[in-house]
């Protein structure tokens, strides 16, 4: 017998419930190895944040994206805290690593877990099931624009933020839509755009849309524009499989579909360099949540569900579907953290999720 393979893991827990629910996940996976002795992970911890720009001027070290680059994988947490404006926290850690990494494709998938009921309030939730894919790399987050440019005294600040849409970003990510609807039970592809209004960047996706969906016959694809999807995310997810969107409007798509399925807490995602060039990057959707830090209350379960797209991506596919597997048996049994309703600490959910792998 061989022996398991070992994965190096750089575990960024960040800031806010960012450290509690990685290290629920960190437990879980560690426990998972164990049980199935299939793999073996060997973390390194990097304590970046807003403790560490608090400290030192900067959220990650100077050459923090290149010590990443090591490593197989990269679990991260959450960014954020209330006295450290968003901005800086966000681009300082979180972009600067997916930009930095070029982890071009962001997937964030929507399930509903047995045993949850969210306010679709449906009697077939548990057959929805759609995966929104994000352009991670350029878009309305392309950091292109500035302050000031036509300030004549107070009251006349004008600013400017440009998104950048290249043939060529646009073609990756939805050629990436295409393939992963391959890998589904129901292959399609809807497309998100607002190009009725944005008649630059948003008509060039729209056309690249169509060229590449003409290139995959087998797999059925519509498109819509983001205001009208909102509400058929609400009214008729069951149309939905793969949905693929720029920057912004999958991230805020992502965060409806979240909420759709009960919490926020429950959403998991990975920002993938689908090229493996360098180790791609797995994280809740949710953010540093600095209402409940600390409390030992925060909902583990979308870095738990973030930690089987990891192993997913590592190609520990069976593993995966265990851990999914444990989580909805957790659920389903009624163990539901407060912000789903129930009473379960993260340590209780954490415990339940492993002692059904
Ligand atoms: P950030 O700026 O880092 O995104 P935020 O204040 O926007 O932080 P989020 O983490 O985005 O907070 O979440 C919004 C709210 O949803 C939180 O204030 C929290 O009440 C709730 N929430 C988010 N994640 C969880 C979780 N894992 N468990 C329980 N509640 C959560
Ligand atoms: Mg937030």
């Amino acid at each position: 017998m061989t022996a398991p393979r070992t994965f190096r893991i750089a575990a960024v827990p960040g800031d806010g419930i960012g450290p509690e629910v990685v290290a629920a996940g960190r437990r879980v996976l560690d426990a998972l190895a164990a049980e199935t002795g299939a793999f073996a992970l060997e973390w390194t911890e990097f304590p970046w944040g807003c403790d560490h720009y608090a400290r030192t001027g900067r959220m990650m070290d100077a050459d923090g994206v290149r010590a990443l680059r090591g490593f197989d994988a990269v679990y991260f947490g959450a960014v954020g805290r209330p006295d450290v404006p968003d901005h800086i926290s966000l681009w300082g850690l979180r972009l600067a690593i997916c930009q930095g990494l070029d982890q071009w494709a962001n997937i964030r998938p929507v399930r509903f877990p047995p045993g949850v009921t969210g306010p679709l309030r449906r009697d077939d939730t548990a057959e929805l099931d759609w995966v929104v894919v994000r352009e991670n790399s350029e878009g309305e987050y392309a950091g292109l624009g500035g302050r000031n440019l036509a300030a004549r005294g107070p009251g006349s600040e004008v600013a400017v933020q440009t998104s950048l849409f290249t043939e060529a970003g646009c073609e990756r990510i939805i050629r990436f839509a295409f393939e992963l609807a391959r890998t589904r039970s129901r292959p399609k592809v809807t497309c998100v755009t607002k190009s009725n209004a944005q008649q630059y960047g948003m008509v060039l996706w729209d056309e690249v849309f169509a060229r590449v969906a003409a290139q995959y016959p087998d797999v059925e694809s519509d498109s819509g524009l983001v205001d009208a999807m909102a509400a058929r995310f609400v009214l008729n997810p069951e149309e939905l499989s793969v949905v693929v969107a720029s920057n912004l409007h999958a991230d805020i798509l992502s965060d409806l579909g979240s909420a759709l399925t009960g919490s926020l807490g429950l959403a998991a995602s990975a920002n993938l360099d689908p090229e493996r060039r360098a180790p791609s990057m797995f994280e809740p959707v949710h953010g540093s949540a600095p209402d409940i830090a600390g409390r030992g209350t925060a909902n583990p379960l979308g870095a738990i569900g973030s930690a089987a797209l990891m192993l997913d991506h590592l190609g520990l596919a069976k593993e995966a579907a265990r851990l999914d597997g444990a989580v909805a048996a957790a659920t389903g049994a009624g163990v539901l953290p407060a912000d789903l309703g129930g009473t379960a600490t993260t340590e209780e959910v954490t415990a339940a999720v492993i002692d059904r792998l």
